[in-house]
């Protein structure tokens, strides 16, 4: 394993539980096949209470100004408790949400130390293109590029990014990038499954049919949990939908209200929220006999999809958003 990694890949296909399955792996003292799923080491991993596995995420700023380590690292002690009481199911985190400086000072301090209990420590950073640089924090932005290239030989280092494009160049050039693939319809199938998932996915606004759910999920179901947590986002998608079928002046507005600066985390909130809108069409039209209406909105997700990946590029939303908005009125 390379010191420090990069799991790239969409949002909603599991990189974080990858990121933290690879730390159990490396913290367990079993014998034969790893991770063993029994020893102290892997069940601490797997409770996320293992004091050598770190797993930072995009928090809410802290009330204080200047928070020590320690607060850092109970507040993320505190989330990361909450996502485990929610089996692990948590939406994409919210546009405001960020790795904020102090954090970056609080992680860079943590691997300094000696791992408590296990023989190495593994630090996992889950969207980490949301990592801002702040001004005046060159120190913390220079320890953590030092972090990353020289970790010290006890420690792992995992970034996970569904936007490896906004990461700081900086921060790419040092990593290994491992790129992973949405998951195979069977895997999707077998994850809707599972019982805390169902019950999860229950309570929010989905189609009913599982094959639908598949079909939406498109081998990212993370994503169908983050959907219908944004209000937001399906409010912004259908009034763009409603500007596709408006005038040239109502498609302009609606490319050019998405911010160029600082969206990239709304921006694929929306462009999935555009998808779900776009199913939801799908479905109206199938119950309304309106085929051609139907078969439009299948090829307006075939054009989100390309938006979505060239959204991971390091291209601007606006640009994008325009020129899906365009193909979609030659619809
Ligand atoms: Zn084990």
């Amino acid at each position: 394993m390379p010191g420090s990694l990069l799991i790239a890949g969409r949002r909603g296909i599991g990189k974080q539980r990858l990121a933290l399955w690879l730390g159990q792996l490396l913290l367990c003292t079993g014998e034969g096949e790893r991770p063993c799923g029994k020893c102290p080491s892997c069940r601490y991993s797997a409770e996320l209470v293992h004091p050598d596995l770190r797993w930072f995420f995009p928090r809410p700023r802290l009330a204080s100004p200047d928070p020590t380590a320690q607060e850092i690292l109970d507040d993320q002690a505190d989330a990361v408790r909450a996502r485990v009481a929610d089996f692990g199911l948590y939406p994409p985190p919210s546009g405001t949400d960020a790795i904020f400086v102090a954090t970056v000072r609080a992680l860079v301090q943590f691997a300094a130390y000696s791992p408590s209990i296990a023989r190495r420590k593994v630090i996992v950073v889950g969207d980490a293109e949301r990592m801002v640089p702040q001004e005046g924090a060159d120190q913390a932005a220079n320890a953590f590029l030092k972090l990353l290239e020289e970790p010290p030989a006890d420690t792992t280092i995992i970034l996970t990014s569904s936007e490896p494009g906004s990461l700081l160049p900086t921060i790419r050039s040092r990593v290994v990038f491992v790129r992973v693939a949405p998951l195979p319809d069977p895997s999707v199938a077998e994850f809707l499954n599972d019982p805390h998932v169902s019950k999860a996915l229950s309570q929010l606004d989905l189609p009913p049919s599982e094959n639908e759910r598949i079909a939406l999920a498109a081998g990212a179901p993370g994503t169908l949990l983050g959907v219908t947590a944004s209000g937001e986002a399906m409010k912004t998608a259908r009034s763009m939908l409603d500007a596709v079928a408006g005038s040239r002046a109502d498609r302009i507005r609606a490319a050019f209200a998405l911010s160029s600066a600082g969206a990239r985390g709304g921006f694929s909130e929306l462009l999935d929220a555009l998808t779900v809108a776009l199913h939801a069409r799908i479905r109206d039209a199938s119950t309304s006999g309106e085929a051609s209406a139907g078969e439009r909105a299948g090829r307006a997700i075939d054009l989100v999809e390309g938006a979505k990946l060239r959204a991971n590029g390091n291209v601007n939303p606006q640009l994008i958003a325009s020129a899906m908005i365009r193909a979609m009125s030659d619809l």
